[in-house]
């Protein structure tokens, strides 16, 4: 399994303002773009492409274009939302897909309630967003739904991953015959008795959109 933790100025000093506490909603969510903008530079790093050849004003040119299928961008709702217009940014031509998934905060058991995925995902490469790779429950799941559908090819982009999160997702993938990577802009501590990131940034959902 891949992992890659960006390691960047611009990345370091944006993940630090999410980080503080006093950074408000609108300036969080512009900045968790921002954020995941320069993450996928790094994450679509093995975006499939072919050969594509074009005029330029003085001579031909041979170039490359995104292979088809289209990438398939996939992020986990809620606080996934959060980081999709920074990804399509750079990936304007993907089609997106909405998965819904719920921790539930006792158990740590990831469930889903919403599957907005097309069925044949054989020859894909998928991009999930979920922006705190914690226990790894909810992004194991997730994964396990993209491979059960044929996908192959799977990449997370994560704002923050704990040791925690990444050893589930290597327990589990590590030995199959997949590929499936993260990409994160940090790597914190630990995991504390609630299931949160230390030191983290708090809860990622309520950061963007508020307490509900
Ligand atoms: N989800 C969050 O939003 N924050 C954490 O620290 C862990 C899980």
């Amino acid at each position: 399994m891949r992992v890659h933790v960006a390691d960047h100025p611009l990345v370091a000093h944006k993940l630090t303002t999410l980080r503080d506490r006093r950074t408000d909603s609108p300036t969080f969510r512009r900045l968790a773009e921002e954020l995941v903008t320069l993450l996928a530079y790094e994450a679509t790093r093995d975006v499939r492409t072919v050969p594509f050849e074009v005029q330029t004003p003085v001579a031909p040119a041979t170039g490359v274009r995104l292979a088809q299928p289209r990438p398939l961008v996939v992020p986990i709702l809620r606080a996934g939302l959060g980081m999709l217009e920074g990804m399509v940014r750079l990936l304007p031509t993907a089609e997106v897909g909405f998965l819904g998934m719920v921790r539930d905060e006792s158990t740590l058991v990831a469930t889903t309630y919403a599957d907005r995925l097309p069925e044949d995902l054989a020859d894909r490469q998928v991009y999930v967003l979920d922006p705190m790779l914690a226990t790894g429950g909810t992004l194991v799941a997730a994964v396990e739904l993209l491979l059960a559908r044929g996908a192959h090819d799977v990449t997370a982009i994560c704002l923050l991953a704990a040791p925690e999160g990444l050893a589930h997702l290597r327990d589990t993938f590590g030995g199959r015959d997949v590929s499936v990577s993260v990409v994160t802009a940090g790597l914190d501590h630990n995991l504390n008795e609630k299931g949160y990131i230390v030191p983290g940034l708090g809860d990622a959902g309520d950061r963007l959109y508020g307490v509900v």
